[in-house]
C-alpha cells in the first residue's frame, strides 16, 4: 500500500490553512491568534498549521458541553440514537481508512501498517460501543420492607478527554466512543504535536450532525488547555492517558473539585522468557514487544527478563534480528520502524541511552541517532539493547518510551517474579514458557493489568485496558471502559403506599 508523493500531499490539509477547533458544533479559531506548526517526524517537513487554544477556549467548550448535557436534553438522549450516531461515524471512518492511516503516519511517524491497524481498531471500537449502548444496564434487588430496590446507570455528565501522541486517533476514539455510548457530552484535547487525525475525525462528526456542544475539540497545550479541563468545576470527569508524572499533577488538581478521574499511565513492563520457551517465538516477540511503534507504547516490553541459562543462545540472535529491522519513513513499503515522534522526544530517548552507558550497562546494539542521508532530516534512533543491567539502574526503572530494551537475568521462578514486579509501574507483562502451569503461576503473581502468555501486545477492544500501581486508575475498553462514564443511582420504590408509623403522634 504505497502512495506516491503527490498522493501523500493530497491527504494533507494545506499548511496555508489554519486548522480549527470544534466548539458547540462550529469550527473556530482561538482568540489567541496563535498558530502551531505540525511537523512530519520522518523528514521535518511542515504538514499542517493549527490554531492554538487557550484556557478561555477550553471554558467555552466546557460551557457548550454542559449546556448540551444539562439544558438541551443530551442527558436524556436515547441509547438507540447514540448507538446510531456511533455507527455512522464508524462507517464513514471505514470508508476513509487509508486516508486516516496516511495522516496518522505522516503526523506520528508510525509505519503505515501500524496506522492502518489503528484505524481498523478505531472503527471496531465505535461499533463495539454502539452495540453496548443498547444492552441492559442496571440491577434489581430482593430487599425487605415491601420495597422494590433497583439500580439505574446514568451518564456521568461532562467529560474531559486528554490523550497523548503515541496513538493519536485510537486513544481518543476509544474514550469518545465509550463516553458517547454512555450518554456523556465531551471535550477532547489531543496532544499538541499530533492533532491532525483527530481534527479529521471531527470533520466526520460534524458531517453526521451531533446536537451542538455534545462533542467538542480543543487544541493547545496540556499546561493551559489540559489543566483547565482538569481544574474546571463544570467538568464532571477526566479520562486521561499520558505519562505518570502528568497523571500525578492531574490527580492533585482534580482533588480540589473531587472530580472523577481515570488514568492510563506509563509502564516498564517485563517480558519474562524461561529456558523452556519456544525459542523462535520468544525471540520474535521480544523484538515486537519493544520495537513496535518505535517503543513508544505504554505497554512495551521494555525489560526482557531472561532465564540465565538461555542468555548465551538468546541474546546474539536477538541482537542479530534487531540489526535487521528495516527503518525509514513509515509510508514506504516494507518499513518496520519509523522515526520517533519529535526532536524533543528523540533527545529524551538519546539522553536515556547515555544514562544507560554511564550507569555501566553494556550496549549490545544500536545507541545512536541515524543521520546518514535523508535519515538526518528525521528523528530516527537505532533499535538499542542493553545487557548487564542491575535493578537499580534508571534504564531499568524509568519509562524511556523509545526503542531501548534493558535485559535482566534470573535463575529461579521466584527471582523472575521479584524482578518483574520490581518497579513502580504495573501496566503489562508477559511470560514465555512451554510449561503451561508455570506460565500461569507466574502470570498470576505479576502486579500488572494487561498480561500475555507466549505472545506480546495483542489487545482487544472487548477486554479492559489499564494498570496496577503507578500505571493508573480505572480501565479503558470493554464493559469496564464503559463503566467509567456511568454514575450509579439507587432507586427504592415503596410497594405499600401508607405512612411509615415511625413517629407515633398523628
Ligand atoms: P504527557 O503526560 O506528557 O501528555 C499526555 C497529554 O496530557 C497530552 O495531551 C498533554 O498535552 C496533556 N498534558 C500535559 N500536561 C498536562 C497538565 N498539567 N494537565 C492536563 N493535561 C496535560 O504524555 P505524552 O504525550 O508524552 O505520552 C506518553 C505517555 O503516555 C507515556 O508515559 C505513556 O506510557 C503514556 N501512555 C499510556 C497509555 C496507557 O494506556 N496506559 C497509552 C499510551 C500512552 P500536550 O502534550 O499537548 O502539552
Amino acid at each position: 500500500m504505497i502512495l506516491e508523493t503527490a498522493d501523500i500531499k493530497s491527504v494533507l490539509t494545506s499548511s496555508n490553512t489554519t486548522q480549527k477547533m470544534y466548539i458547540n458544533g462550529e469550527w473556530v479559531l482561538s482568540e489567541s491568534n496563535q498558530t502551531s506548526n505540525i511537523v512530519n517526524p520522518a523528514n521535518g517537513e511542515l504538514i499542517g498549521t493549527v490554531t492554538v487554544g487557550t484556557e478561555e477556549d477550553a471554558k467555552k467548550a466546557i460551557e457548550a458541553a454542559r449546556k448540551a448535557f444539562y439544558e438541551n436534553g443530551w442527558m436524556n438522549s436515547r441509547a438507540r440514537d447514540r448507538s446510531e450516531l456511533l455507527l455512522q461515524i464508524s462507517n464513514k471512518l471505514e470508508e476513509r481508512k487509508e486516508e486516516f492511516a496516511y495522516l496518522e503516519t505522516l503526523n506520528n511517524g508510525k509505519t503505515l501498517r501500524e496506522s492502518l491497524g489503528d484505524v481498523e481498531d478505531a472503527v471496531n471500537q465505535l461499533r463495539y460501543y454502539a452495540g453496548l449502548a443498547t444492552k441492559p444496564h442496571g440491577q434489581t434487588f430482593d430487599v425487605p420492607d415491601d420495597i422494590q430496590a433497583m439500580v439505574v446507570r446514568e451518564p456521568i455528565g461532562v467529560v474531559g478527554i486528554i490523550v497523548p501522541w503515541n496513538y493519536p486517533l485510537v486513544m481518543a476514539n476509544q474514550k469518545i466512543a465509550a463516553a458517547i455510548a454512555a450518554g456523556c457530552s465531551i471535550v477532547v484535547k489531543p496532544a499538541e504535536i499530533t492533532p491532525l487525525s483527530l481534527i479529521r475525525l471531527f470533520e466526520i462528526i460534524d458531517e453526521i450532525g451531533f446536537p451542538p456542544g455534545v462533542v467538542n475539540l480543543v487544541l493547545g497545550s496540556g499546561r493551559k488547555v489540559g489543566a483547565e479541563l482538569v481544574s474546571n468545576p463544570n467538568v464532571d470527569k477526566i479520562s486521561f492517558t499520558g505519562g505518570t508524572d502528568t497523571g500525578i499533577k492531574l490527580m492533585k488538581s482534580a482533588a480540589d473539585t473531587v472530580k472523577k478521574i481515570s488514568l492510563e499511565l506509563g509502564g516498564k513492563s517485563p517480558n519474562i522468557v524461561f529456558a523452556d520457551a519456544d525459542f523462535d517465538t520468544a525471540v520474535d516477540y521480544a523484538l515486537y514487544a519493544i520495537f513496535a511503534n518505535q517503543g513508544q507504547v505504554c505497554s512495551a516490553g521494555s525489560r526482557l527478563l531472561l532465564e540465565e541459562s538461555l542468555y548465551e543462545k538468546f541474546v546474539p540472535e536477538l541482537v542479530r534480528r534487531a540489526k535487521m529491522i528495516k527503518i525509514g519513513p513509515g509510508w514506504n513499503d516494507g518499513i518496520e520502524m519509523g522515526p520517533l515522534v519529535s526532536e524533543a522526544h528523540m533527545n529524551t530517548v538519546l539522553n536515556y541511552i547515555e544514562i544507560g552507558k554511564n550507569e555501566g550497562a553494556t550496549l549490545l546494539c544500536g545507541g545512536n541517532r541515524m543521520i546518514e542521508g535523508d535519515f538526518g532530516k528525521g528523528y530516527f534512533v537505532e533499535p538499542t539493547i542493553f545487557g548487564d543491567t542491575t535493578p537499580d539502574m534508571r534504564i531499568v526503572q524509568e519509562e524511556i518510551f523509545g526503542p531501548v530494551l534493558a535485559i535482566q537475568t534470573f535463575k529461579t521462578e521466584k527471582e523472575a517474579i521479584e524482578l518483574a514486579n520490581g518497579t513502580a509501574f504495573g501496566l503489562a507483562g508477559a511470560v514465555f514458557s512451554q510449561d503451561g502451569a508455570k506460565a500461569q503461576r507466574v502470570i498470576r503473581q505479576l502486579r500488572a493489568g494487561i498480561t500475555w502468555i507466549n505472545t506480546y501486545h495483542p489487545t482487544f477492544n472487548e477486554a479492559p485496558w489499564g494498570g496496577y500501581k503507578q500505571s493508573g486508575i480505572g480501565r479503558d475498553l470493554g464493559t469496564y471502559g464503559f463503566e467509567e462514564y456511568l454514575e450509579t443511582k439507587q432507586i427504592n420504590i415503596n410497594l405499600k403506599v401508607e405512612p411509615s408509623g415511625f413517629f407515633e403522634g398523628q
